[in-house]
Parts: structure tokens; sequence; C-alpha cells
């Protein structure tokens, strides 16, 4: 974990110690890996906050590799997004590498294993080899196929390549052990024959793609890897990925390091999950704000700066676990608690007439930004006779823990006068649609002696202010672990997007810039939406609220 100013310490970061202390290393080599199918999501932060953060303090490089082996699920859109990712968040990485560069490569290390008897083609329908594998407590049969020669495996593969079988007809498979413990040895499949399918890289130069466990290890021997990190449901594939690099002659043997996947409570991380949320308009596509993608929380509001603090608070440990929700809001909070400028939006407004305030007059007043920082400087407000406030910020009869304006009773205006609510006009249904006050022009910047003012309300000027959008986002799942007791669709909130119109916002806020983000006073932190917002129809998200609502009942 890591303390403020800190570098974090972890098990990782121990190991490299050593091996920087020992002389096995005089540098460390990471990589980003991802699959180009699909877009990053938080979890994928915290092993790009792993791999790009170790070598900012150790001498070194990271490298972004796109694992793309599968080209049937594979897109060049998805490679964009994930490079845009990855710079948001902070990092540059030193070489963009794709595994698919490396297939001449790995066909030729194919061919030296099958020489030297370490791999053979094999003639088992997949289902065939399903049924050989064996299982937990079952050891396998080996192939029939096995014990061919090494001439003929080296012809047949020769034709696959060729593109003289049809799909599934064989396979090559390393040669290691049918009644190994670790089923992941039992003489894995390290090609496949695949017709028909355009690579965003190759094309159609290949009709057979090596596996994952075949062409993880070989390109990070090739990119002179040293520490390859990764989830710990690799853990039982790191004795394959030793073995690969143990029977080739490549001269370079990274040291695999798993370490626990990010789970992220009340959402789904796997792209799979991600991709169906995108692909039945569950949501607004893969940068909807309430997406766990680094996209969607982008787009949300969320800065590079509270994602990589939530990574490092989160730390690196070996032990699964769920991180609740609240703790990735936290870190926005507080960063948008320290640099945030405050404004005043009204998101419920109800007309407030200051009966005795000069008709066809401004006052401009002033007020700070940011209660802390002063050199966030402040601002000019125009006061006029008639304003809004929040509808929830009145009522009729109240009891004195009610904060705010009562009929009769006093408050603040912020960064302006206290006010006296004398009358509230209803209309034919009962229903207040305005209220009637005096401002006491005695208040600016000091309290009415000898008077109790309930406490302090924000509003907008009505004939200053701008009306807008503003959508408040709830969590995506309603249950903790989304799809635990059945099909994960159940449990979908059907209330996680509420947009609310006609919000009054002081006026500039529309002109903000994107990424610009604010906290609306007693509401939350907003942010104009990059998609949806035009200046003519300003739209803001709310990006976390003030305090977390997670624990207790909604705020809202
Ligand atoms: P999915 O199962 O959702 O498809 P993946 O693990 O296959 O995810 P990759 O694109 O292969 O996704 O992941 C790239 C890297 O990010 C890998 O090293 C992977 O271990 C890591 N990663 C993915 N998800 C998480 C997570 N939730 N927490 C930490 N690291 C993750
Ligand atoms: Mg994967």
């Amino acid at each position: 974990m890591s303390g403020v100013g800190n570098k974090p310490t972890n098990f990782i970061r121990q190991i490299i110690d050593q091996d920087l202390a020992s002389g096995k290393h005089a540098e460390v080599h990471t990589r980003f890996p991802p699959e180009p199918n699909g877009y990053l999501h938080i979890g994928h932060a915290k092993s790009i906050v792993l791999n790009f953060g170790l070598i900012e303090d150790y001498p070194g490089t990271c490298n972004l590799r796109f694992d793309d082996t599968n080209p049937a699920k594979e897109e060049e859109e998805f490679v964009e997004a994930i490079k845009a990712d990855v710079n948001w968040l902070g990092y540059q990485w030193k070489e963009l590498r794709f595994a698919s560069d490396y297939f001449e490569q790995l066909y030729d290390y194919a061919v030296e294993l099958i020489r030297t008897g370490k791999a053979f083609i094999c003639d088992l329908t997949p289902e065939q080899v399903r049924d050989y594998r064996g299982t937990l407590t079952e050891p396998g049969r080996e192939s029939p196929y096995r014990e061919r020669p090494v001439d003929e495996n080296l012809d047949l593969f020769a034709r696959m390549r060729a593109g003289e079988f049809e799909d599934g007809a064989r396979t090559l498979r390393a040669r290691i052990d049918m009644a190994s413990p670790n089923i992941n040895m039992r003489d894995p499949t390290l090609y496949r024959i695949r017709h028909g399918l355009i690579h965003h890289q190759t094309g159609d130069e290949w009709c057979i793609y090596p596996m994952y466990d075949y062409t993880h290890p070989i390109s990070d021997a090739i990119e002179g890897i040293t520490h390859s990190l990764c989830t710990l449901e690799f853990e039982d594939h790191r004795p394959l990925y030793d073995w690969v690099l143990d029977n080739i002659s490549i001269g370079c043997h990274p040291r695999q390091i798993e370490f626990s996947r990010l789970n992220l409570e009340y959402t789904v991380m796997s792209k799979r999950k991600l991709t169906q949320l995108v692909q039945e308009n569950r949501v607004n596509g893969w940068d909807d704000p309430r997406m766990p993608t680094i996209a969607g929380l982008r787009r949300r509001g969320y800065t590079p700066e509270s994602i990589r603090a939530f990574c490092d608070a989160i730390g690196i440990t070996k032990s699964e676990g769920t991180v609740e929700m609240g703790v990735l809001e936290n870190s926005i909070r507080s960063h948008l608690d320290a640099v945030a400028p405050r404004r005043m939006a009204v998101l419920d407004p109800l007309k407030l007439v200051i009966t005795n305030f000069p008709e066809d007059t401004d006052e401009i007043l002033s007020a700070n930004n940011h209660p802390k920082d002063e050199s966030l400087g402040s601002r000019e407000l125009s006061l006029s006779r008639e304003v809004y406030i929040d509808r929830a910020d009145f009522r009729e009869t109240a009891n004195k823990k009610y904060k705010r304006l009562v009929l009769n009773g006093e408050v603040r205006l912020r960064n302006a006068y206290v006010i006296r609510c004398d009358e509230a006009i209803k209309d034919e249904a009962g229903n207040i649609v305005e209220l009637h006050c005096t401002y006491d022009p005695d208040t600016l910047g000091k309290n009415p002696e000898g008077r109790k003012v309930r406490g302090v309300i924000h509003w907008v000027s009505a004939k200053h202010g701008q009306s807008v959008e503003v959508r408040l986002y709830d969590r995506l799942f309603r249950s903790p672990e989304p799809g635990r007791e059945g099909d994960f669709h159940d449990d979908i909130n059907p209330d996680s997007l509420k947009i609310l119109t006609g919000c009054m916002v002081e006026p500039g806020l529309a002109q903000a810039a994107d990424g610009e983000r604010f906290q609306f006073e007693r509401e939350g932190y907003f942010c104009l939406d990059s998609v949806d917002s035009t200046p003519d129809k300003p739209v803001f998200n709310r990006v976390v609220s003030l305090r977390d609502s997670w624990g207790g009942s909604n705020e809202n």
C-alpha cells in the first residue's frame, strides 16, 4: 500500500529490488499486453499503473503490446481506443508492438519444437482432444498421433500453413505429459487452423494462428521483458510459460509473476459482459458514463490522477477480493475537492422574487472559486430581483433542524444577502410556484445583529442563469456481484440514469472547456458531457456526489 508521497511497496517491487541488488538485471522491462477485443476497464488500469508505474521508479522501459492472436474478436477500433486510454492515464510506452509482429518467428520456433520432438501434428477432432485430456482426478490419454515421425510433422505443419486443411482438421500440440496433474501441461495446443478471417494487422496472410499460452512467453522473450506481470488465473499456466522458453533456443527467460485482479462491486468487468451491454444497447456505447471502462470514467468526469491514486490505494497483492465502489468514488471526490472551482447550479428550480430589490438593476457581487485555494481566484456574480433556488430548499413549516428557507424565516443566499420569505404563491392545485421574499441590504458579508439566520442556500439569477440538462448516474447494477445468482442481466439497475432538464446554472458554465470539472455547491461534482453537450444545449454529468451515499439511502 502507498502512503501520500511514498513509493508503493509490494511483493513485486521486493522481487525487483532483489533482482537489481543481485545483479540478475540492470533494468526492468515490463509490458502491458491487452487483447484488442474491447475497451479497457478499471481492472486494466490496475495492470497499467503497475507496469508503467514500475518504470517510473526503476531504470527500464514498458511496452504496449497487443495480444492479437484471435482475429475473430479483434478490431482496429479497439487498438486505437486502448492507445488513447493508456495515454490519457498519463503513460507513454517505449515501443508499440503486436504479437502478430512475431507470427513468422513464432512459426519458426514451432518448427524448432517439431524438430526436437517436442511438438507434433495431431489429427484428433476438437471433441476428441477434449475427451483425451482427462479431468482433474483422471490422467489424460496420449494422442494416437503423438509418435508421428518428425519429417511427417514438419511436412504437415508446412501444409497447415499453406492452407491445405480445413478448420479443426489438425492442430500442432506440445509433447509434454498427458499424466501431468496440471491439465495445461497435457500436450496443449500450440496452433490451430482458422480460415477466412481478416486479421487487423496481417490480413489474410495466415490461416493458422498460435495460441495465447504459446505466443505470450515468446513475445515477452523477444522484447526482453524481465518481469512478466499477469493476473492470478495464469498461475496454472506458468509451468507452460516456462516450458516453452526452456525448449526453444531463444536465450531469454522472463519471470512470470501473478497478482490478484481487481473486482469492483456493483459492476461487471469481463469484456464479454461489457460487450453484451454495448451490443444490446443496455448502455449508450463503450463510453457510457455508467460503464467501468476508462472511456466511460473519462466521460463521467474522472481524472487520470484519481484513477492512479485509486490503483495505488488498492495496492498489489495475491489475495482475491472485491473493492467497494465507494473507494473508487472517494478517489475522484478527494481530487476534485482539492482542485475543482465552485459554482452554483439549481437542479430543481423554484422562482424567488426579492420584492424590495430594485427593478431592472443588477448588483455585481464577488464569489471565491474555492474555499481553501485562493489561487483559483474569484468571479463576478450578478444578483437580480428574480432568482432561482432549489425546490428542496424551501418548506412552509419546518422544525429547527431544517437549515434552509421557511415561511417567515431567514437564510443567506450564498455569496449574497440574507433574505426573509414573506409569502409562498400557489397555483390552483396548491403547488408552490413562486416565493416572495425581502432582502436585508445590510447583510452583505456580515450577519444581522440579534437575529438568527437558519443557513445558507445556493441560487442562480433568473436573468443571467442558463438552462441546462443534468444527468445523474447511479450504479449500473443492483447487486454487489451481478450475475452471482443467475444471469447478470437480471441485476441491471433500471434507474441508473436520471435526466433532469431545465436546471439553472451560473452564466459561463455552459462555455466550460472539455474536461473542466466543477463542484456545484451542495450538489456534487459535475462536468460537461463531452459527447452530447452543445453550446445551445449544454449537458452536465454528475461525476460523483459530495458525500459517500452508498452505505445508506441514496440522496437522490
Ligand atoms: P477479460 O477476461 O475481461 O477479457 P482479459 O484479462 O482477457 O479480460 P486482456 O486484454 O487480456 O483482458 O488484459 C490485459 C492485461 O490486463 C492482462 O495482463 C490482464 O491480466 C490485465 N487485467 C485484465 N483485467 C484485469 C483486472 N480486473 N484486474 C487487474 N488486471 C487485469
Ligand atoms: Mg485475455
